[in-house]
């Protein structure tokens, strides 16, 4: 076993989002790991370069995504620098298997799982298969890619309507569609194909039956190079806008104790069949009669990793990193028999989106930036301060809040205090819609389903 340590390098890769960088260097840092940052030609000023010990500049003269995606260039600046292991954040190449498969290639320890389990989890139809080898229950589904409008008709006929296209190789809430009658299925597949091609550079799409009013709960789980799996409880991400999470809670609300240990039990059990290691999010969608189903599994860091830590004071990022390096869930504390939640945590996406212009992304200088701070409340963000520029490169999350307190409750108040301690001017944020969801009384009670902010258009205003 060899250890990352201060003769080390871990660098750390980011695409679209540099707050992860920065959690990562922070961990890497109290680890007594050195730290390299990558940034494209824009991000120059950017504060996670700051942060890191060293940090190269990549994809010169390229778009800055084009610039986090060059995947020889990264794999040079690594060996050029002695770097020992790439963390490779959340984004797209932390879930593309060809990127864990260069790293390991040029020696370069990969802090995730194997390349085959990224490819495998990362195609959505050979992990719905083996959720189902595993036992496990999934979303009545297509058993592959569907060919052609005449396929996608049949499912139809045979389930039922709603069903709901999807793209296999999707990601991030895109290249999914609802569809409600027949009528509408030769479009819904066109366009779900083109739109999932665009996006995915494959235009494969698979069918599952719609569950309506689902809510979305997902389990955290780590797993040692040795076939120990844990969980760490689940967060309930049912607050999403375009199937896009805006808010997470973890443990979640309400969940009933039965229904929460068979959920934590497919999960380690999927994780186990497949032979997961490292961290990974086995998500499912729980329906109104409390049956709940399989959608996919996250080969990586979640945006939403925090409200887990805060519960189960696990710090993840530690525990990826110590999993790379060998130890077990044993030697690194933890075992299942360790873990266990305490009081109950909420994380807001603050970004720098304007509710009154339907979400439209803002841009410029940060003049006056205050936060909200306190007992209980922890920022992770990496361009939240007074004179950051917020470009249009890349997606608009400001600032991870997260507030952690006794109970859902309490963790409500707590949260929308802090919210209304933050002052921003320069650029619009979406903080009136988040503290309208706070003191909904919806929200307030614990549970909510997916179909939340669209049947309450209140909350915009
Ligand atoms: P992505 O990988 O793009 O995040 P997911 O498969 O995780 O896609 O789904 C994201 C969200 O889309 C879910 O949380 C849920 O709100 C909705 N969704 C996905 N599959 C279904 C389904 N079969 N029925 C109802 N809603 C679904």
């Amino acid at each position: 076993m060899t250890s990352l340590n201060s003769a080390n390098f871990l660098l750390n890769l980011v695409h679209f989002n540099r707050e992860i960088a920065i959690r990562v260097f922070r961990a890497a840092t109290e680890m007594g790991i050195r730290t390299v940052a990558i940034y494209s030609e824009q991000d120059k000023q950017q504060m996670h370069r700051l942060k890191s010990d060293e940090s190269y500049m990549v994809g010169k003269g390229l778009p800055p995504v084009a610039a986090y995606l060059n995947i020889p260039e990264i794999i040079h600046i690594a060996q050029e620098n002695n770097v020992d292991a790439v963390h490779p954040g959340y984004g797209f190449l932390s879930e593309r298997s060809d990127f864990a498969q260069s790293c390991v290639d040029a020696g370069i320890r990969f802090i995730g799982p194997s390349p085959e389990a990224i490819r495998r989890m990362g195609d959505k139809v050979e992990a719905r298969q083996a959720a189902i080898d595993a036992g496990v229950q999934v979303v009545p589904g297509s058993p592959g890619p569907v060919k052609d409008v005449q396929e996608a008709l049949e499912f139809c006929e045979t389930y039922g309507l709603p069903v709901i296209f999807k793209a296999a190789y999707g990601g991030g809430g895109r290249g999914m569609r609802k569809v409600t009658t027949i009528e509408e299925v030769p479009e819904a597949f066109e366009r779900a194909t083109s739109e999932s091609e665009a996006a995915f550079g494959n235009g494969a799409l698979f069918l599952e039956k719609f569950i309506e009013r689902p809510r979305h709960i997902e389990v955290q789980i780590l797993g040692d190079k040795y076939g120990n799996v844990s969980h760490l409880y689940e967060r309930d991400c049912s607050v999403q806008r375009r199937h896009q999470k805006v808010i997470e809670v973890a443990p979640a609300p309400m969940l009933p104790t039965e229904i929460r240990d068979q959920m934590t039990r497919d999960a380690v059990r999927l994780a186990k069949h497949v032979g997961y290691e490292n961290a990974g999010t086995v998500e499912f969608l729980l329906s109104e009669s409390g049956k709940y189903y399989f959608i996919e599994v996250n080969a990586r860091l979640q945006v939403e990793h925090t409200v887990t830590e805060e519960i189960t004071g696990v710090d993840l990022v530690t525990s990826q990193i110590r999993i790379c390096e060998g130890h077990s869930l044993p030697e690194i504390g933890a075992s299942q028999h360790l873990i266990y939640p305490n009081g109950c945590a909420i994380q807001c996406r603050m970004t720098t989106e304007d509710p009154a212009k339907n979400f439209q992304p803002d841009t410029g200088r940060i003049e006056v930036f205050r936060s909200g701070e306190g007992m209980g409340i922890r920022l992770d963000s990496a361009s939240a301060y007074a004179g950051a520029i917020i470009s249009p490169y890349y997606d608009s999350l400001l600032v991870k809040i997260i507030a952690h307190a006794r109970n859902h409750e309490r963790a409500c108040f707590k949260m929308n205090r802090a919210l209304k301690e933050f002052r921003i001017r320069g650029v619009k944020t979406n903080a009136p819609f988040l503290m309208n969801v706070l003191k909904h009384p919806k929200f307030m009670s614990g549970v909510v389903d997916t179909y939340f902010i669209d049947e309450n258009p209140g909350l915009f205003n």
